[in-house]
């Protein structure tokens, strides 16, 4: 057979199998294990695009089984945010997730996960201070992270994954998982993945269906703006690069709600680079969607 077909094609374009129940995940992974199996779980919200993809191709190269969950979960939606209107498209998602390589898709119901309602929960899985306060803990509410949390464990509990996959477009996401999964001794490696873009630097984001064409161009200021900052920031100091930032924004009409350099690991505000790694964030509202983006600047010798 010839090589290049089988690498390009390493499966047959089949839409993933959707599993509604949790008694039929358990089920699923539960044989998986007894066939000594790995098994790696990709959360998302569904509409995917190629950031969600690309979490899937990692999975794929590393695990046997590999369970993406499909869930817009209520908990993590402040009130007057766009949980009603978030974008799903469930066929398209298990098509796509199928050719992407994976194998289960665990797609429940909001009472499947929330027997007693997402606001009849008792249990609440949460980290807690600054990780949780600032940026967007900040702009959306402690309750935010505390929805994710709580629905990770879930699905932690659920799965019960070798390796779970995050993106680094959530970057604030990704260190708080990593510090519950080293709070409470979940047994599971995080893999937290780059992010994926647009030709022209928009961060993909199931968000950015809500751009009309005027947002949508102007959008492209948030990553220009970051590598603007982390330009600044190696050639002179970091708070010139984030002026740079904040002149792309505003060069675009953009007023931020956050646009801050924080310790990669720990988020506390930093002010200089000073040999270890950091992230610039920043978020915003253009036109209907709330975007965030961020640039993680290594240093320079590592
Ligand atoms: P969501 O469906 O938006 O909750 O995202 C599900 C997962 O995909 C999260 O771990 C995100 O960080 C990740 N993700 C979202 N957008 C991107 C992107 N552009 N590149 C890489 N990963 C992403």
């Amino acid at each position: 057979m010839n090589s290049n077909l089988l690498a390009d094609n390493p499966r047959p374009p089949v839409a993933a199998r959707a599993l509604r129940t949790k008694a039929e995940l358990r089920a699923a992974v539960a044989h998986a294990r007894r066939e000594g199996q790995t098994i790696g779980l990709v959360p998302t919200m569904g509409y995917l695009h190629e950031g969600h993809l690309s979490l899937i191709h990692a999975a794929r190269a590393e695990c046997d089984l590999v369970v993406m969950s499909l869930f817009v979960n209520p908990t993590q939606f402040g009130a007057g945010e766009d949980l009603d209107r978030y974008p799903r498209d469930e066929e398209r998602d298990l098509r796509l997730a199928g050719e992407a390589g994976a194998d289960l898709v665990f797609a429940p119901a909001v009472e499947e996960v929330y027997p007693d309602g997402p606001k009849g929960t008792a249990t609440y899985v949460e980290v807690t201070g600054e990780l949780t306060s600032v940026l967007d803990g900040a702009s959306r509410g402690t309750g935010h992270f505390r929805g994710v949390t709580t629905v990770v464990a879930k699905l932690f509990n659920l799965v019960a994954p070798d390796v779970a996959y995050f993106g680094q477009k959530d970057a604030q996401q990704a260190v708080v998982i990593r510090r519950m999964v080293r709070d409470l001794d979940f047994p599971v490696r995080i893999e937290v993945m780059p992010t994926v873009r647009e030709p022209d630097g928009l961060a993909m984001s199931s968000r950015n269906a809500y751009l009309g064409d005027e947002d949508r161009q102007r959008a492209t200021a948030l990553s220009r703006a970051l590598q603007a900052a982390e330009r600044g920031a190696r050639e002179g100091a970091l708070g010139i690069g984030l002026e740079a930032a904040r002149r792309e924004l505003a060069a675009a009409g953009i007023e931020p709600e956050y646009l801050e350099a924080r310790d990669a690991d720990t988020l506390e505000p930093v002010h200089a680079l000073e040999g270890r790694p950091v992230l610039v964030l920043v978020a915003a509202q253009v036109g209907q969607a709330r975007l965030i983006d961020n640039v993680l600047i290594q240093p320079a010798n590592a």
